[in-house]
């Protein structure tokens, strides 16, 4: 049925903005700007009620791997210091706020960039601005994403004793060969080794980040990968088909015909089933499409805000969130983008979010756009499922998918999207 895979939520949110006839990201952002002024009367205001997070973007990594197009730039010859004290600034500035401070907070994400290229001190000092400055729910998780030779075990329990329970590593593979062409540092030995110190010393939340389908990856390479995840220890793998963007080192190698890159969609298949059943088989289950858990050991609570569109402060340089529905994109001290935000967009996000965990229940997903889509999105998971990409769940009026669905769950959450779509646009016109 489909012949280009939707590798990441980001494509199905293109696909989605397609389908909606909506302009581009920062198009969109332009002809929709609001005054920060829109964002301090809510900020004003009482809270919604609904789960709240805050997301600090640290964008700076000692080295660029070569696959890398996220929001980051080498720290040399960066001041970490003024950099800290900015988003200290910025976490005082909003804790004054009645909005900020009548509600506690369920998740605070520190992403990157790599932010565990600040010192412990430096993040030591953030995490009590926090405490000090934002109510923080008892139970909320404290995320920190780092690559390996950023964090050892003394830095991780010198953050754990300052409320971290969280951390997401980059790890990429365990493959030397792997490592060479995605530009990782470390052997893949050193590698495991201070995976397993870490998993001994930190007794609180450890994922890890996996990379399949990069050039020439062998069966044995993958399964190896697979097999170190079962055995660390770890509580959750993020795991991702190798994405080539332009502008990345990686991108320029293989245009240059110094990397030989050759993927076709059976190729890629084949690595992701065996990545997936080979977890699945040794007890982890989906918690989203790109991220396999231990069951009960990661609730992830950040990612059900983010997709959930909650509130999210952004903080730090690069930091995206929302407040009060009203999205902000932050971009250097005293400089924010404000867009007026669409609650009929939003609607078709929540959606798209929802999909991303992989649980089909035509009721539970027509709640977003109402009744009159649910027969649409019925029909569509059983067409979907007559393909072999959904499971009926017995004794459950939802589908779950097969580890084809989660091969195509971008693709599939797109589908139903389009039937919701069609089927909310044929409700309108009968009224
Ligand atoms: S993958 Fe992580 S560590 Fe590597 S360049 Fe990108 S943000 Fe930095």
């Amino acid at each position: 049925m489909f012949t280009e895979r939707f590798r990441s939520h980001h494509d199905a949110e293109h696909g989605l903005e397609v389908l909606l006839g909506k302009p581009k990201g920062h198009v969109q952002r332009l002809l929709s700007m609001k005054p920060w002024s829109a964002v301090e009367a809510k900020l004003r205001n009482p809270p919604s009620g609904k789960a709240r997070g805050i997301y600090i973007h640290v964008p700076h990594c000692d080295t660029l791997c070569r696959f890398c197009n996220l929001n980051r730039k080498e720290r040399k010859g960066a001041d970490m210091d003024a950099y800290t004290g900015y988003i200290i600034k910025e976490i005082n500035a909003y804790g004054a706020y009645p909005y900020i401070r009548e509600q506690a907070f369920n998740a605070v994400y520190f992403g990157g960039g790599t932010p565990t290229v600040l010192s412990t001190a430096q993040l030591s000092r953030i995490l009590e601005a926090l405490h000090e400055h934002i109510p923080l729910a008892e139970d909320c998780e404290i995320t920190v994403e780092s690559t390996q030779h950023n964090l050892g075990t003394e830095k991780a329990a010198a953050l754990a004793a300052k409320g971290v329970n969280r951390f997401s590593i980059g790890i990429q593979t365990f493959s030397d060969r792997g490592r060479k062409v995605l530009g990782r540092t470390y052997s893949g030995e050193k590698a495991l080794e201070d995976l397993c110190a870490l998993r001994t010393a930190f007794k609180g939340t450890l994922g890890i980040d996996i990379i399949y389908s990069y050039p020439d990856q062998s069966i044995e390479e993958l399964a190896r990968d697979g097999e170190i995840c079962v055995s660390s220890g770890v509580d959750s793998v993020s795991f991702y088909s190798l994405m080539i963007h332009q502008g990345s080192a990686l991108a320029a190698s293989i245009d240059r015909g110094e990397t030989r890159f050759v993927r076709d969609i059976q190729w890629d298949r084949e690595r992701h089933h065996r990545f997936y059943t080979g977890l699945v088989e040794s007890g982890f289950t989906l918690l989203e499409l790109s991220k396999l858990v231990r069951p009960g050991k990661d609730a992830y609570q950040y990612i059900h805000i983010q997709y959930e569109k909650g509130d999210l402060l952004p903080i730090g340089s690069g930091a995206g969130g929302r407040i009060g529905g009203l999205p902000i994109y932050s971009m250097a001290p005293g400089r924010r983008f404000v867009s007026s935000g669409n609650e009929a967009y939003d609607r078709y996000y929540r959606l798209l979010g929802e999909l991303q965990f992989g649980l089909y229940d035509p009721v539970r997903l027509a709640r977003f756009l109402g009744p009159a889509v649910e027969k649409g999105i019925s029909e569509k998971i059983q067409e979907l499922s007559g393909l072999g990409y959904l499971v009926p769940i017995p004794q459950s009026s939802a589908w779950s998918l097969s580890p084809d669905g989660v091969f195509w769950g971008n693709n599939i959450a797109v589908e139903v999207l389009k039937a919701a779509i069609a089927a909310k646009q044929g409700a309108l016109a009968n009224v």
